[in-house]
């Protein structure tokens, strides 16, 4: 057995989460090993590029909220990789009755919309009425919005985005953990809409950007760019194929074991960053902290069917003109709704066809899995096809199944995090971190790795960045 002792710092899992981190902390001149158990870096990113035709697999795109992006985007050289959607894309529909209508983003197209009802509209310019509730932390986010903006907005809005962005049931998560900037202008501020204009205001003089008004962004060659630049970028720190398999506590140390291409090796760090998934987490410190399985077993990841399929332009006889469409649980269909790709970041199709990602499963719809996923695809593409008006087959057809996609920030969520902020007071040394901490979109992991590498800095006594001279430790 091979016995590697003083790294300084190690990190389990190159995901977005881990990479990022490695990446702040190698560039403040500390010294990181990275352990993967994968032969690709990504995780959940996977790009995939066949027939003329680009799919990701994973995150279709991630939001621009945070400097750090542009940040990693000029350290790696990706200026001319990174893409923002399309204008045409800022369409979103909603299927009710059969029909797409879209979105309405502004006042007087609400008023106009099809898709509520006038009394459902009505109900809406109720909300600045509506008081705070006294449930606290423990509301869920379908109780919080059928209380502010009534049942049908729930049902036809928030049903199916909570569905788009977390594959989750809005019955069960909490509003306060999964949306918290939501929760926030109730609480602070006593209602959306109010909320929505002051805090519009405070953003403006702090130049902040809202998840609202962030560009969608992905690169040429998909999202999985990113972390391959970072690989690439990190060079031998980053360790493929080297699965980790316990971490046990020796005196100040920790003794990782991992199998490394299928031989055994062992690490020894003062300082470890754990990215991996909560239900990855559970077996690998089973034996420092017993009591840790509770917490990460909890945290429920529903399983997401993704379907990748391409179809000639000839053949779509519905405008094919915005982001895609989500489907309301009320609707009964057999997906979750679609992502218009090509439309969304032209150049991922052939120059005659188009290519769309449909999405099955998901939080409310947890026994697709009993099913063969043959039968799963050909009776979503068949209802999406009836939606788009396609007569034909599809030009390609690809899938990546998922059976734990997205950590659901479900009511008692706060527990767990409360305990992972425990775990790390009392085990110095140890950080963990990844989509189940801080938020699961991209941008979160991405902010999330800065602050874990600030942690880090901290924890090994690197002098902090000097106020005002730089921004971000990336530039150290
Ligand atoms: C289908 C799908 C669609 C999504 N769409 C979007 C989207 O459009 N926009 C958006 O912002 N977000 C989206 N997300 C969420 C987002 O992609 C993830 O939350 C984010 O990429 C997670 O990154 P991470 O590094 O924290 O975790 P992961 O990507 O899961 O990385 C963890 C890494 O740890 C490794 N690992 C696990 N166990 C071990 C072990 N024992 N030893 C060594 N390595 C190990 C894994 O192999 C993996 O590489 C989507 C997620 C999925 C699944």
């Amino acid at each position: 057995m091979e016995i590697i002792k003083e790294n300084q710092v190690v990190i389990i899992g190159a995901g977005i989460s881990g990479l990022t981190t490695a990446f702040w902390l190698k560039k403040a001149g500390i010294d990181v090993t990275v352990l993967e158990k994968n032969g690709d870096p990504g995780g959940s990113m996977e790009s995939q590029r066949v027939n003329g035709y680009l799919f990701d697999r994973g995150p279709n795109s991630g939001l621009d909220i945070t400097p750090l992006l542009q940040i990693l985007v000029n350290e790696l050289n990706l200026k001319d990789e990174l893409v923002y959607s399309s204008s045409k894309g800022d369409t979103r529909y909603i299927l009710r009755g059969g029909e797409l209508h879209p979105l309405p983003m502004k006042p007087l197209a609400l008023l106009k919309s099809k898709l509520f009802s006038f009394g459902a509209k009505m109900r809406l310019l109720g909300e600045p009425f509506i008081g705070r509730s006294k449930d606290g932390y423990y509301q869920s986010v379908a109780q919080f919005v059928e209380r502010r903006l009534g049942r049908e907005f729930l049902d036809y809005v928030i049903n199916p985005f909570v569905s788009g962005v977390y594959a989750g049931c809005p019955e069960d998560l909490s509003v306060a953990s999964a949306f918290p900037k939501l929760y926030e202008l109730e609480e602070k501020y006593g209602g959306l809409i109010k909320g929505s204009i002051l805090s519009l205001k405070e953003r403006k003089s702090k130049a902040k950007k809202s998840k609202q008004s962030a560009q969608m962004f992905s690169f040429i060659n998909g999202m999985q760019t990113l972390p391959k630049s970072l690989a690439t970028k990190l060079g031998s720190s980053v360790n493929l194929l080297t699965d980790v398999i316990s971490v046990r506590r020796e005196g100040d140390l920790f003794e990782i074991d991992c199998n490394n291409a299928g031989s055994p090796k062992t690490i020894k760090t003062k300082c470890l960053i754990s990215t991996v998934p909560a239900y990855s987490s559970s077996k690998l410190f089973q034996t420092i902290a017993p009591e840790s399985q509770n917490h990460f077993d909890a945290i429920y990841h529903p399983s997401v069917l993704v379907v990748l399929a391409g179809f000639k332009k000839s053949d779509i006889k519905r405008p094919v003109d915005g982001f895609g469409f989500l489907i309301p649980e009320k609707e009964n269909k057999s997906f979750l709704g679609s992502i218009w790709s090509s439309v969304l970041f032209p150049g991922r199709a052939p120059k005659d066809s188009e290519c769309f990602t449909l999405f099955i499963g998901g939080a409310r719809n947890p026994k697709f899995v009993n099913q063969e996923t043959s039968v799963l695809i050909s009776k979503a593409l068949e209802e999406f096809k009836e939606i788009m008006g396609i007569t034909a087959e599809p030009d390609f057809l690809s899938h990546r199944f998922w059976s734990k996609a997205i950590p659901q920030y479900n009511i008692g969520y706060i527990e767990h995090e409360h305990y992972f902020d425990e775990l790390e007071n009392k085990i110095p040394g140890l950080f963990i971190s990844g989509n189940f901490r801080g938020g699961i979109s991209v941008g979160d992991c991405l902010i999330n790795s800065e602050i874990v590498a600030n942690k880090i800095k901290k924890y090994l006594k690197i002098p902090p960045i000097e106020d005002g001279k730089k921004k971000s430790i990336a530039i150290v």
